[in-house]
């Protein structure tokens, strides 16, 4: 791999815990990674990881754009006037000092897990207007391999996470998309990033048609690893498509999303970081088949197979950060201290009230007063 300086940004990032900042700082750095985009998921106990992006983002102002998480309450507690909740919920988000939205909500263990209708519900059309209208951005998971859906296919240790869907009881992934694809037809220029290829890089032709059509979408590149396998499968036609798409197709790497998913207490492990940058950039820049050095979370073992595609330098610079830029702005936006305070106030009294809504759920308060008290004046 070619190790000269160049602007990166990492566009899908996790980040669990704001007692992470420390490692997950020294990894990037260490990475020559000079910007990131925390991307918050709903957490069951703590209602919103929102806090602790904020927090890593009040000590690293220039450098963390927040992609908050929606306050997932009105789908449990006024299921009807959902929409309408969330697309207040993006004024609230954006007035702290939110880049941008993030929606883990179409990943079909999140569906099955709560109540979420679907996606060109009437009732979610408030909310899509209002993303389109303010064209804020939006990195949305939609879906997962299409293997998970399939028996004979679905990996070991997909099953193993809880991440085999084809037993009836989970979303169809077509039908998701189908959902998803009428509500960009309503909407042609919502601002949106597909998080991992949008789960199409078995399938390069229609999500081509799909990003012809819509001329505001995106996809990154964070793994879902079947995606490397797929692109080594015809290295060529993986190449031609990022020649042609090389506007639309943004990094990333879901460093800490092992944190997030299994081992919250191992916390943002560096050798698993580095080997998610490892494969991306292996790809990108490699020209011809490579092997990983590093040992990554769900990364199919040192044996795999990979291949580059070489892709030429000004292509690499859009997809490291020149298209991220145009997308979510050359800069993080600026938080706001006296709302950020508010609103960990308020999810205080939500993750306290969720806690006797639904028994069982025995809520944390721990990281949302942390995070307040360093907003405080
Ligand atoms: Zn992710």
């Amino acid at each position: 791999m070619r190790t000269s300086q160049r602007k990166m940004i990492d566009g899908h990032i996790h980040f669990a815990h704001y007692a992470y900042k420390n490692a997950l700082i020294n990894i990037l750095k260490g990475a020559g990674v000079d910007k990131l985009a925390v991307v918050c998921t709903p957490d069951e106990k703590r209602l919103s990881l929102v806090p602790d992006a904020l927090h890593l983002k009040g000590h690293y102002p220039d450098q963390v754009y927040v992609f908050g998480g929606l306050d997932i309450s009105p789908l449990l507690m006024t299921p009807d006037i959902a929409g309408e909740a969330f697309a207040h919920y993006v004024d609230v988000l954006m007035g702290l000092g939110a880049d941008g939205i993030k929606m883990i909500e179409g990943k079909a263990e999140i569906r099955k897990r709560l109540p979420i209708p679907d996606f060109d519900d009437p009732v979610y059309a408030p909310y899509w207007a209002k993303l389109a209208h303010d064209q804020i951005p939006l990195i949305f998971h939609v879906n997962d391999p299409e293997e998970f859906w399939d028996s004979e296919k679905v990996p070991a240790w997909a099953r193993e996470m809880g991440w085999y869907y084809g037993d009836g009881t989970y979303i169809d992934n077509e039908d998701q998309y189908r959902q998803v694809l009428n509500v960009l037809d309503r909407h042609p220029d919502l601002k949106v990033i597909f998080a991992h290829f949008f789960f199409l890089s078995a399938q390069l032709d229609r999500l081509g048609t799909y990003l012809d059509r819509y001329p505001n979408m995106h996809i990154d590149l964070t793994p879902g690893i079947e995606m490397y396998f797929n692109f080594a499968a015809d290295p060529q036609k993986a190449r031609d498509f990022f020649l042609q798409y090389q506007n639309r197709i943004i990094y990333g790497t879901d460093i800490g999303a092992r944190a997030l998913l299994t081992d919250r207490a191992a916390g943002i492990e560096p050798e698993e970081s580095l080997a998610r940058i490892e494969v991306v950039r292996g790809f990108l820049e490699n020209e011809g088949p490579f092997k990983l050095t590093h040992t990554g979370f769900l990364f199919g073992g040192p044996k795999a197979a990979f291949h580059g595609i070489g892709l030429p330098d000004d292509v690499l610079d859009k997809i490291y950060h020149r298209n991220f830029e145009r997308f979510a702005g050359q800069t993080p936006k600026p938080l706001n201290p006296e709302a950020i305070v508010e609103e960990c106030e308020r999810l205080e009294t939500m993750i306290n009230a969720m806690a006797v809504f639904q028994p069982g759920m025995a809520g944390d308060t721990s990281s949302v007063s942390a995070v307040k008290a360093y907003f405080s004046p």
